[in-house]
């Protein structure tokens, strides 16, 4: 890493400092932590730059609910995080229907621990830094230097007041959700998903809270729908005292008042008689399909920067994780053949994203965008009409499977939205559809436009069958 006091670069004051690096990460969550400690792991210099101080740094809103560690990217082993896993007992969730007086027990697939979140963010950094990382906290990225042929080049940023330019081959922007970064660049001539709007993220917020009494539920991840249909309630168990306890609406709806809506649902909770809240925080997440592109000449996206997160449960770790290793080995490649500044060169990361967990994720946001049209007593009948595995299977997996004996059954029982039942059909069908498109996602830079074209007819037919505003 070099630093020097630049004169006059970029126009900036005579004291900014610049530090050149091979490649710069934005920002100290999963994202950015895996792809800084894969490029260190093969001996390239790399800065995290962080708005965060060392103590608040890992620190993020969540519900603590982590899904397949066990098989997590090597840069930061499963065994680095696990002094954050406070309860790997979970093996279900159950769904509180209070509308239709149910509560449904659904199995959930694969390894899954509640966490610490905060210890875990430790961790990651700990993880990252024995790679070589190194961390510069206390620092606000601000704007993105690009050169004349458009390639981003570095970021510009204020540390503890003073002002810093980073440049670097390759900057990775591991930013999170509604990324500043993105704002400040021009992506017009890149391939890079500019189409992103406020209406297709989450607004959520969670308290933790401590109760004297162990819940009776510390083996379930509890899920209950808000009073309208785009949100959810969760008490997720850290421990059988500790609940991360929290929701988030659509920012297409309405606002909901989080902090009183919450405060409601747990002041009618037995449970919670006389517990105590040990932190809050409120964030924003992706809710929609991944982007099309993350990439743009000498720029990457990670994580929640580039909406890869499952748009059904708003998990996001694992594909942070995943994500920032993908991007940090296509940078190495990048750099190893002299053109981080060729999209074509960078394109195998979309690719891998989409095979291994975007295409579940776009098909899974049409559910979403099919629960946006209906009524939510309506959804929620249909929803207590659904066996448990098919549910598991619909939320985690991307598409589910409905027999004959299945649609009679749900019919039987729910007489009265068959109007809705058969939408549904018509939906899974067309996410089906989606869902193969996104398997042949254009292994070259060259397939992209026609890829996007037919995708967006498939899109044109969901909102049609589902009479939803479209979302992109
Ligand atoms: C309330 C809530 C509950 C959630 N629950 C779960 C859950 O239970 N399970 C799950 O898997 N996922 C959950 N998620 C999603 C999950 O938290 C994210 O998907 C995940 O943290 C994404 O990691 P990331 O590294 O991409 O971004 P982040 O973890 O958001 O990290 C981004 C980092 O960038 C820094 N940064 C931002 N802007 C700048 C800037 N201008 N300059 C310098 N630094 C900057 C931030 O300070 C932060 O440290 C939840 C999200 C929310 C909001």
């Amino acid at each position: 890493m070099t630093t020097h006091q630049d004169g006059n670069a970029g126009g900036e004051s005579a004291t900014a400092r610049t530090v050149s690096v091979d490649v710069v990460v934005v920002g100290a969550g999963t994202s950015g932590c895996y792809a800084a400690a894969t490029i260190a792991d093969a001996g390239y210099d790399v800065v995290v730059v962080e708005r965060k101080d060392e103590t608040e740094a890992g620190h993020i809103a969540c519900g603590d609910a982590l899904k397949g560690a066990s098989d997590f990217p090597d840069a930061i082993p499963k065994s680095q995080l696990e002094p954050a896993f406070t309860n790997t007992d979970v093996d279900h969730g159950r769904f509180e229907i209070p509308q239709e007086d149910t509560v449904l027990e659904i199995p959930v697939p694969g390894e899954l621990a509640v966490i610490d979140r905060w210890e875990y963010g430790r961790c990651l950094i700990e993880g990252a830094s024995d790679s070589g990382v190194e961390f510069h906290y206390d620092t606000v990225v601000q704007d993105v230097r690009q050169d004349d042929s458009g390639r981003v080049t570095g970021v510009k940023a204020m540390r503890k007041g003073d002002p810093v330019t980073y440049e670097g081959d390759m900057v990775i922007d591991g930013a999170g959700a509604l990324s500043i970064l993105q704002d400040k660049t021009d992506l017009e001539d890149a391939t890079f998903d500019t189409n992103v709007q406020y209406s297709q993220f989450c607004s959520a917020y969670r308290e933790i809270i401590e109760v004297d009494e162990p819940v009776e539920w510390d083996d379930a991840l509890v899920f209950k729908p808000t009073e309208r249909s785009a949100g959810y309630l969760w008490y997720f168990p850290r421990t059988d005292t500790e609940i991360n306890a929290g929701l988030g609406f659509q920012m297409n709806e309405e606002p909901m008042e989080l902090v009183d809506d919450l405060k409601r649902d747990l002041q009618g909770r037995s449970e919670f008689e006389g517990a105590e809240v040990q932190d809050k925080l409120g964030a924003a997440l992706p809710t929609r399909r991944p982007y099309d592109s993350a990439v743009a000449p000498g720029f990457m996206a990670v994580g929640d920067a580039a909406g890869h997160v499952n748009p059904t449960t708003g998990g996001g770790i694992a594909g942070a994780a995943y994500a920032g290793t993908y991007a940090a080995e296509q940078a190495i490649e990048a750099i190893e053949s002299g053109r981080t500044d060729d999209e074509a060169a960078l394109w195998e990361y979309n690719e891998r994203v989409m095979d291994h967990f975007g295409a579940r994720y776009a098909a899974l946001d049409v559910y979403n965008i099919f629960t946006t049209a209906y009524d939510v007593d309506d959804l929620m009948a249909l929803l207590a009409a659904l066996p448990g595995e098919k549910l598991a299977e619909a939320l985690y997996g991307g598409s589910t499977s409905i027999g004959l004996g299945l649609k009679l059954k749900m019919a039987v029982k729910s007489i009265g939205h068959l109007g809705t039942i058969r939408d549904l059909y018509q939906t899974k069908k067309a996410a089906d559809r989606l869902l193969d498109h996104y398997e042949s996602y254009p292994s070259e830079r060259s397939g992209f436009e026609s890829w996007q074209r037919e995708r967006d007819s498939i899109m044109d037919d969901i909102y049609e069958v589902t009479g939803a505003e479209p979302k992109y």
